[in-house]
């Protein structure tokens, strides 16, 4: 929470309605970030009779409104100039802050990235509130209308509730990779509002020259994830978690000392201080499944666990438990795997009799 001294509660707080979603873009097109934020803010909008508003920023704005609109919002307001293409705090801020004294949201979501973060912290200056940063879960009381905020505390041992009962709007950032991203539907009803604003020159001192292309591997939007945790061994047992994601194309995701000792990259770390995945399979192979480690994987659609621990606190939250020894039961997943993809290739192959078509021949 970033409290903010001698800050005055504004007149009244029964004057500021509805959510409002602050959505990222880039090259046109929202990031995956804002587009949950569009899935969290609805429901909760929708939950006290209100409306989500999202708020995009380029320089060709037309699609993005387009796509707001049809992710889920009920209004987007886009800001369109050659100066937004790319983000830059002081315009964006500015915008955004004047915006809030226009609209008076009640809640303001933005996604917990690079950006947002930086983003946030001066939006809630300015319009002096709080913000509850990284949150995990974010639901409204009907009642009050107030946010509740969820984000995960020491170490991760307990998820704090943070309210902000006496200011406007009521602010938080959002964990990416968390929340769903909702289902686009072409045949929904949005109203839109272009903006062309003026940027004065003196918010522009910081000029973007290019972006150089992500090399870090991205495991949010992984829809099969392996990974593998300090059962493993060594840093070598990685070529067995990557011969099995291959086989299933899957990415490899790791636990936190296996990074720290080196074995592999941080970016594919996940928990707490790593990535939070939601895929449909996530098998953990030597993974105790310690808390920090769970807080970035719990949601996945089917967890698989692999361990020697039937005790394993993995174990708690899987969906399949392998007891033994991963180095035995990976290389029979992989053998299984590979017999049936051959079983299937030698059934879908043509029997030569049947489909042998003899040149000049119509085969009806
Ligand atoms: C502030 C903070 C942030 C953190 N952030 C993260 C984070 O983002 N991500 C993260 O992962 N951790 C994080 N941690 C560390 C976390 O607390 C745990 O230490 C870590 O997750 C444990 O990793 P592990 O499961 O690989 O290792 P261990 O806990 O040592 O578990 C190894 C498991 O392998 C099993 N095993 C051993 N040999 C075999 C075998 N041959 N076959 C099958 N199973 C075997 C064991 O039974 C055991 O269950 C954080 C800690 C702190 C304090």
């Amino acid at each position: 929470m970033v409290g903010l001294i001698n800050a005055e509660a504004p007149e009244s707080i029964d004057d500021y309605k509805n959510v409002m979603v602050f959505l990222e873009s880039r090259d046109g097109k929202i990031k995956r970030p804002g587009l949950e934020m569009i899935s969290v803010g609805s429901r909760m909008a929708h939950k006290v009779n209100e409306i989500l508003i999202g708020v995009v920023f380029g320089d060709n704005v037309g699609q993005l409104l387009k796509e707001a609109g049809e992710y889920g919002c009920d209004k987007v307001i886009g800001y369109e100039s050659p100066d937004l293409k790319d983000f830059r705090t002081i315009p964006y801020a500015t915008l955004l802050s004047d915006l809030i004294s226009e609209f008076k949201p009640n809640i303001l979501l933005i996604p917990a990235t690079r950006n947002g973060r930086d983003l946030a912290s001066r939006i809630a200056v300015r319009s002096r509130t709080g913000v509850t940063a990284d949150c995990t879960e974010l639901d409204v009381d009907p009642d009050g209308r107030i946010l509740q905020a969820r984000r995960p505390t020491y170490g991760e041992s307990t998820l704090a509730e943070i309210l902000c009962r006496k200011h406007r709007p009521q602010m938080a950032t959002a964990r990416p990779g968390i929340f769903e991203v909702p289902e686009r539907k072409s045949d929904v009803r949005y109203e839109t509002d272009l903006r062309k604003p003026k940027i004065k020159k003196e918010y522009l001192k910081k000029e973007v020259v290019g972006f150089k292309p992500k090399t870090t591997v991205d495991l949010t939007s992984a829809k099969y994830i392996v990974s593998g945790g300090l059962g493993l061994g060594k840093a070598k047992g990685f070529d067995l978690i990557k011969e099995l994601a291959d086989e299933i194309e899957a990415y490899v995701g790791a636990s936190r000392p296996t990074v720290d000792l080196g074995w592999i990259t941080r970016d594919h770390q996940v928990g707490q201080t790593g990535q939070s995945v939601r895929p449909q399979l996530y098998m953990a192979c030597g993974i105790s499944g310690k808390a920090q480690h769970l807080m970035g994987m719990k949601l996945s659609q089917n967890i698989v666990s692999i361990n020697i621990d039937p005790d394993a606190e993995i174990n708690g939250i899987s969906d399949y438990i392998i007891i033994g020894d991963l180095y035995e039961v990976i290389p029979k997943i992989i053998e299984e795997i590979r017999k049936r993809k051959n079983s299937v290739s030698k059934d879908s192959k043509p029997k030569k009799d049947e489909n042998e078509v003899k040149e000049g021949e119509v085969k009806t």
